[in-house]
């Protein structure tokens, strides 16, 4: 993907005025995803790095930090995913990000209606509004990447986690057999993408860290993308 200079901030759509402490770089997809281990110039892997306000990227840092935490359980048994977790096994030791990981570990329930589930298994009763406005800004920059348009998501736009050991959905098996289009992603092990447009809905399967698959799925409608000025 080229390099773009973006005139606007996909996140809130106003200008960018090049001010001084104001504005920002954002990652696409988060930089928490990828360890600072992996980060180093012989490893060639760098996230892509989006313009923005300072404020309105702030104002996801916390639920992003909640999505990751959300993820890093599962993501031993990739060099991506492993690299994740031992950062975070590393911070959790130094006494950094406690709150999130207790926050995390709470929402795993043992039963569900009441009904115990088997040993080691555990309902997760997450926060989904937090995982669906993280995947929609990652969304949102992909498309402002490859297309330099902001896109206006609908109110919901149907996130579904599938981790490891457990089967995709039905439509992302029928989606990578049938939809048009190649997988995407440049972050090798970290992060890949795939989308497409189907009988009028847009759908977006994402891999992180090799391990876990979210995909995401909503109506078009006509006034979903604000041109940019080229
Ligand atoms: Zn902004």
């Amino acid at each position: 993907m080229k390099p773009l200079r973006p005139t606007k901030c996909y996140l809130c759509g106003k200008p960018l005025q090049g001010v001084k402490g104001v504005e920002d770089y954002d990652h696409v997809p988060p930089k928490q995803l990828l360890a600072k281990s992996l980060r180093k110039p012989e490893n060639r892997i760098k996230l892509w790095t989006l313009r923005v306000h300072r404020a309105c990227n702030n104002s996801y840092s916390a639920d992003e930090a909640y999505f990751t935490h959300l993820l890093i359980p599962f993501a031993k048994g990739t060099v991506a995913g492993e690299a994740v977790w031992q950062k975070a096994v590393q911070d959790y030791a130094e006494k950094k990000a406690r709150d999130i990981v207790h926050r995390v570990l709470n929402q795993a329930k043992p039963s569900v209606n009441g009904v115990l589930l088997p040993r080691g298994k555990v309902w997760l009763d997450y926060e989904y509004e937090r995982i669906d406005r993280v995947v929609g800004k990652i969304i949102r920059g992909l498309v402002y990447l490859e297309r330099k348009a902001i896109l206006s998501l609908p109110a919901n736009i149907n996130v579904r986690i599938t981790l490891p050991g457990q089967s995709p959905p039905d439509d992302f098996i029928w989606f990578m057999t049938n939809a048009p289009g190649e997988s995407a992603g440049e972050h090798q092990g970290v992060f890949a993408y795939r989308y497409s447009m189907v009988d009028g809905l847009h759908y977006w399967a994402m891999l992180i860290w090799d391990r876990v698959i979210i995909t995401a799925c909503f109506a078009e409608t006509t006034s979903l993308y604000g041109e940019e000025d080229r």
